[in-house]
């Protein structure tokens, strides 16, 4: 952990402050689990603490302690503005640009309160007071639980804030399965334990809660799995008819990129989901080994994330979408077949 900025965040929170605690649209389980745990710990510390999420979380979070009281930007509109402008410190969780948090960047940079930033994503932007970003993190919650260690806050640490740090580190890493994952975070996730996380009921919670409908579109979705062999490339379409047709709720799609990737000698995984609401195809891009998810969303798809998990979208049609993708792959097909 940086000194420097450790030091500078214990003397923002030196007095009770009002906080906002802040993770990215369509916040999964990593972004939700650092805003929770970091929300109960400073509560803990007598400052006045409010989650406000840009929209609605996926239901597989909503057991999570402290996730009733979440203010969805989205829906509660003049309510989170109110909280934005009298905020004294506003933490931006599991992001590195604003850009990340949709229209909810607009108020929060004309309050301009101090932010702390708190993030593992490649190239963070300069808008923090404190910014305190590690790409080689597995997680923000493993990150946030080492800014506590760093604050002299570890015996803080109670059930509610393991419980919810856990979770991230859980979800993050594909269940510990991820590079990401070093010793450290295991021994971190031991400590989460220690401290109160009841690992099986969370994994349960988070994987062993599906609704009848949500299996069947992961059937429909595994339909329309496509297999580019000559590209070691598998993409999934699920369009916004499908979704209708399987009562979708957010969150269902988590994970259904994964299937693409677990096909034998498959290096690129892509899933594309049109939502006709915003006017958009949302892609999530994985991959194996060396090959940048990252760069190739950001090059093509207004996008970004990590080098094997990655995110981007796209304003054209699902099938002008995916006829893009496909036209793009032979610049990548020597990195593809390494
Ligand atoms: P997912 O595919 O699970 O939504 O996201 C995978 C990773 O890519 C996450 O780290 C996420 O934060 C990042 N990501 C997803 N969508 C976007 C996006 O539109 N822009 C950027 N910069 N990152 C994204
Ligand atoms: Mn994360």
């Amino acid at each position: 952990m940086n000194p420097t900025a450790i030091h500078s965040l214990k003397e923002l929170l030196r007095l009770p402050k009002r906080v906002l605690l802040v993770p990215h649209k369509n916040p999964d389980g990593d972004a939700m689990g650092a805003c929770l745990g970091l929300c109960h710990l400073l509560r803990a510390q007598n400052h006045a603490v409010t989650v406000i999420s840009p929209n609605e979380f996926p239901d597989f979070l909503k057991w999570m302690p402290g996730a009733d009281a979440v203010v969805v930007y989205e829906k509660q509109e003049a309510m989170a503005k109110g909280l934005i402008g009298s905020a004294e410190v506003v933490f931006t969780l599991d992001f590195n640009t604003l850009e990340r948090i949709g229209p909810m960047a607009e108020p929060l940079r004309a309050a301009a309160p101090p932010f702390v930033m708190i993030d593992h994503h490649q190239s963070p932007d300069g808008y923090a007071q404190v910014t305190l970003s590690d790409p080689d993190m597995s997680s923000t919650c493993e990150m946030v639980y080492h800014v506590i260690r760093a604050l002299g806050l570890g015996d803080s640490i109670t059930p509610s804030v393991a419980s919810c740090l856990y979770t991230g580190i859980l979800t993050d890493t594909g269940s510990f399965k991820y590079a990401a994952a070093t010793p450290v975070t295991l021994r971190v996730a031991a400590e989460l334990m220690e401290r109160g996380a009841p690992h099986t009921d969370i994994h349960r919670n988070i994987y062993d809660t599906n609704r009848p409908e949500r299996l069947q579109l992961l059937g429909c979705a595994l339909q329309n799995l496509v297999i580019l062999k000559e590209f070691r490339t598998a993409y999934i379409t699920l369009s916004q008819d499908e979704l209708d047709r399987h009562r979708f709720h957010k969150g269902d799609t988590e994970g259904f990129v994964n299937y693409g990737l677990s096909l034998k000698d498959v290096v690129l995984a892509a899933i594309f989901i049109e939502n006709r609401d915003e006017g958009i195809i949302k892609i999530s891009f994985r991959s194996q080994g060396d090959f940048s998810v990252n760069n190739m969303a950001r090059a093509h798809f207004e996008g970004g994330g990590h080098i094997n998990a990655a995110g981007g979208r796209s304003s054209e049609s699902l099938g002008d979408t995916v006829e893009r993708f496909v036209g793009i792959l032979p610049q990548y097909q020597k990195a593809l077949m390494e």
